[in-house]
């Protein structure tokens, strides 16, 4: 579904070069759950910005469900991702001046969806993460745990084949990160979702089905 081969990423400045990425392959099979650890600046934010078309590598090919990314022009990458990637963050990125129906709805304003099938698709996604006793609330008055389920559903909505979440459980208790994570065992196992996460927590890490360990951009495992 994802294939990485020989990826490097170099951050260039005035002064300062840094090879962020050297060198990464990896092949990730349709409905796989992968995950990816490592410390701090070993690249794995630009591993997943690369993989979400974000940010273009220094070198090396990606292919992504079967197309070639480096011949897309930009228009055509932002259609890809609207139409095939859903994103979740660790700090879930909802606009707080519109309520969650709102929210989970923009992917599909994008795409010029009518209002009618708007609503009912967003109130559809809702429903898979629990949440539709919230849909006129705005993210302030949410919690941590219910703030991530409507960026769960705005990342679901326009029934994506690939979801990359960078420490989705990253500012939640270890409960409701445990929420978040069936959450999306469940869209993994019953949809079939490939999923690509990142995160520090070796726990989350274990019920996925393959983890990748990267170092100073490269992987070690
Ligand atoms: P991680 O997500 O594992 O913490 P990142 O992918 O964010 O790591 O960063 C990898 C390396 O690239 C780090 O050394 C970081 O300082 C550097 N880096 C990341 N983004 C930039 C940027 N926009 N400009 C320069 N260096 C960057
Ligand atoms: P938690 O203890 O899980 O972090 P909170 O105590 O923040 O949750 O909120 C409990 C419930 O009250 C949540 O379901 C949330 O939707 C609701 N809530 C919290 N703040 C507000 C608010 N300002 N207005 C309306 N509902 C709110």
């Amino acid at each position: 579904m994802i294939k990485l081969h020989n990826i490097e990423k170099v951050y260039r400045t005035d002064t300062i070069e840094t090879l962020a990425l050297n060198g990464i392959s990896l092949d990730i099979e349709k409905g796989e759950f992968l995950s990816v650890m490592g410390p701090s600046g070993c690249g794995k934010s630009t591993l997943l910005n690369i993989m979400g078309l974000l940010d273009e590598p220094s070198s090396g090919a990606i292919t992504i469900a079967g197309e070639k990314i480096d011949r897309m022009s930009d228009q055509q990458l932002a259609h890809f991702r609207n139409k095939r990637l859903g994103f979740i963050f660790q700090s879930y990125h909802l606009i707080n001046d519109l309520h969650v129906l709102d929210n989970v709805e923009l992917p599909l304003l994008y795409r010029k969806v009518n209002a009618k099938e708007r609503r009912r698709l967003a109130t559809q996604a809702l429903e898979k993460v629990g949440l539709s006793n919230r849909l006129k609330h705005f993210p302030t008055q949410l919690s941590g745990g219910q703030k991530q389920r409507v960026a769960i559903a705005r990342a679901i909505v326009g029934e994506p084949e690939i979801i990359l979440a960078d420490e989705p459980t990253g500012n939640l208790d270890s409960a409701m990160g445990n929420e978040i994570m069936d959450i999306l065992l469940q869209l993994n196992s019953r949809d079939k979702t490939t999923i690509v996460m990142v995160t520090h927590d070796e726990v989350m890490a274990k019920k996925t089905h393959r983890l990748v360990r990267l170092f100073d951009g490269t992987q070690v495992q």
